[in-house]
């Protein structure tokens, strides 16, 4: 049995950066950036009113004083003539500032009759002008390889004039549901039968994870319907089974590895929940075996596969990140393996539910975070600082 740190550091070593492809701009939010973007024009381009009023040389800005109105420019217009002492153009928001003036009057502070306006309130240098790049300059770079977009970076993306981006392609999971015992929803349970869950919770992290996720056939406890459905499985990025990882007469998980020549790089880990875990590697399929309970597949999901899929598509940002809180209860002395229990955390206090069997999904299913104990850690008393992982 090898630790946690061991075993997280194993997989991640099997993971390479998966491969690059091209998408339209509209369809790049939630995916990784491979390209640094750097901007090629100045944001604005030009001198831009931001507000509707006149233009106005410099000095033209006294309360009381009188211009003409020579011209009127509106955005996606330019007003080519120029513009003399004693007079000012209508302007609107987002157009060009006329050449040679340098300030908005705004049109609440100006009284216009018969194309003269009286100026009502003072006037300050660049007051409602938006200066050219100041934004941002052409040259910079504003988004760096390996951020995962989110719908501002979109937005400052398509300001820079880019339709197409290069982001990593997203991974493919198969994940083959294991156990005599199982049905998928939507089916008549037998009285021995129980419902498919963590499958279906898989599925939804991998995909909230920025890979896509395949629910394929429940494999029956044989070795024969286990391969055929690894054989399904394949080609995939990543091939995830649940279930079936122990040593008891039913589990068959680790021999059908071997039999379908996945390399094993580690076969149970000192934790809990989730000991029955192992993974391996065929040509550029990375094999991984969950346990069965339904909190222990989530939780190692979460500890394991969410930054496996961060390697797999070149980002850091799916790397689970410790903080600390205050324990909001006691907590009795750890034994031999790290543990990862299922915690509420409220504003910086940690509440942890004193029952941690790894099969009550309701418990998971109200908890906001993981706390970790280090294998042996001594009883904790509520006020303690504790480490803890938040969870998706
Ligand atoms: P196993 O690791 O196959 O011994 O499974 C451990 C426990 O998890 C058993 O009680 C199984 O019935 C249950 N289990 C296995 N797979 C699933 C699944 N996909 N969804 C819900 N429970 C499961
Ligand atoms: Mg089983």
């Amino acid at each position: 049995m090898i630790s946690f740190e061991q075993a997280l550091s194993k997989l991640l070593f099997l993971a390479k950066k998966i491969d690059i492809e091209v998408v339209k701009i509209e369809e790049a939010c939630g995916r990784v950036l491979r390209e640094e973007t750097i901007s090629t024009r100045d944001q604005p381009p030009f001198d831009a009113s931001s507000m509707d009023g006149y233009a106005l040389k410099k000095l033209d800005k006294l309360p009381g004083k009188k211009l003409l109105v020579v011209g009127k420019v509106a955005a996606g217009a330019s007003f080519d003539g120029s513009v003399l002492e004693g007079q000012a153009v209508r302007i609107f928001t987002g157009a060009p500032m006329p050449t040679g003036t340098n300030s908005v009057l705004i049109q609440e502070d100006a009284v216009e009759v018969e194309n003269v306006i009286t100026i009502q309130d003072k006037v300050e240098e660049n007051d409602f002008v938006r200066k050219k790049g100041c934004d941002y300059k052409a040259g910079k770079t504003l988004l760096q390889k390996g951020v995962i977009l989110k719908s501002f970076d979109i937005a400052l993306l398509a300001s820079m004039n880019f339709p197409l981006l290069n982001v990593t392609r997203r991974p493919i999971v198969s994940i083959i549901s294991t156990g005599d015992e199982l049905i998928f929803p939507g089916n008549s349970p037998k009285p021995n039968q129980i419902v498919a869950s963590n499958t279906y919770g898989l599925k939804a992290l991998i995909n909230k994870w920025g890979a896509i996720g395949h629910i394929l056939p429940i494999a029956r406890d044989n070795k024969t319907s286990l391969e055929k459905a690894l054989d399904l499985a394949v080609p995939a990025d990543l091939v995830i089974t649940i279930g079936g990882a122990s040593v008891g007469d039913h589990d068959y998980v680790n021999e059908v590895f071997n039999t379908i020549n996945v390399k094993h790089s580690f076969y149970k880990v000192a934790m809990r929940p989730g000991k029955p875990i192992l993974a391996g590697k065929n040509k550029n399929t990375i094999f991984m075996g969950l346990p069965g309970n339904p909190v222990s597949a989530l939780v190692c999901a979460h500890l394991f596969l969410k930054p496996l899929i961060g390697k797999m598509l070149g980002t850091v940002e799916l790397n689970n990140i410790e903080k600390k809180a205050y324990l909001a209860n006691d907590l009795a002395e750890n034994a031999g393996r790290k543990h990862f229990m299922r915690a509420f955390l409220k504003n910086d206090s940690l509440e942890i539910p004193s029952d941690q069997d790894s099969s009550l999904l309701s418990v998971l299913q109200k908890s906001n975070a993981l706390a970790i104990r280090q294998p042996n850690e001594k009883a904790a008393k509520k006020g303690d600082l504790i480490s803890y992982l938040e969870l998706d």
